[in-house]
């Protein structure tokens, strides 16, 4: 019995909804889901059109980014996710698109304003956009020094990477994370839908204002607080 079965189908899975949910062309992107006990990861391997992935070819990694088990090589943003699982002890999984809205924000090296409530469930915040490397970043080891600029960007903004489960990365594109495979596709469809209302809001009127705070809070309370009310529970 493979060990690590249960990360391989749920890595397979939550990769499989990216496409689904129009996130994703050709091989663009990738999710990975962790298991904290056995201090690994499973992530897509490189290059691999998605109608040929199977559970078994998702590629089992450590923290540190070294292969433990797999056939095939893994994804080449391995190193990225790597780092954010070494840094940030509360996320299972972690999923990157180049989806076109979010990556338009990300190119425009802009924060997504938080113009409506549909953002305000979610954060109550801008969308982060981390500035793009720095050179020395790209010409070392770039992969790895993406994941630093993440977690350093978000130190730097005093954001809490429980509740900020969301980034843009300048010149690149979006990243996400959750503790449950489901909630980082979520949270990077989310960012998507957010990214292409702001675009259209500034289109429309590019004088827009943001939300304004009464109505940030109790969306976002109404969602998450202690007195919360949205849902089933
Ligand atoms: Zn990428």
């Amino acid at each position: 019995m493979d060990r690590f079965a249960q990360i391989r189908q749920s890595a397979y899975d939550s990769n499989m909804q990216l496409p689904k949910l129009g996130l994703i062309i050709f091989t663009f992107g990738n999710v990975s889901v962790a298991d904290r006990n056995l201090g690994v990861f499973a992530i897509k391997p490189s290059g691999v059109p998605y109608e040929l992935l199977t559970p078994e070819s998702m590629v089992i990694v450590d923290f540190k980014g070294k292969v433990v088990d797999g056939k095939l090589r893994p994804s080449s943003d391995t190193l990225t996710h790597a780092v954010l699982y070494q840094q940030w002890n509360n996320i299972n999984a972690i999923a990157h698109t180049h989806s076109t809205y979010a990556t338009a924000w990300a190119q425009a090296l802009r924060d997504v304003p938080i113009y409506g409530t549909t953002h305000a469930d979610h954060l109550t915040c801008d969308i982060p956009c981390a500035p793009p490397m720095e050179d020395n970043m790209i010409g070392g080891n770039y992969e790895y020094e993406t994941g630093f600029q993440i977690v350093n960007y978000m130190k730097w903004k005093e954001l809490n990477y429980d509740e900020v489960e969301m980034i843009l990365v300048g010149s690149h594109g979006p990243f996400a994370w959750a503790h449950t495979p489901e909630k980082a596709v979520y949270n990077i469809a989310v960012l998507e839908e957010v990214a292409k209302m702001a675009y259209l809001t500034e289109r429309i009127q590019p004088h827009s204002s943001r939300l304004k705070e009464t109505l940030i809070r109790k969306h976002y309370e109404r969602k998450h607080g202690p007195g919360s009310y949205y849902g089933q529970k």
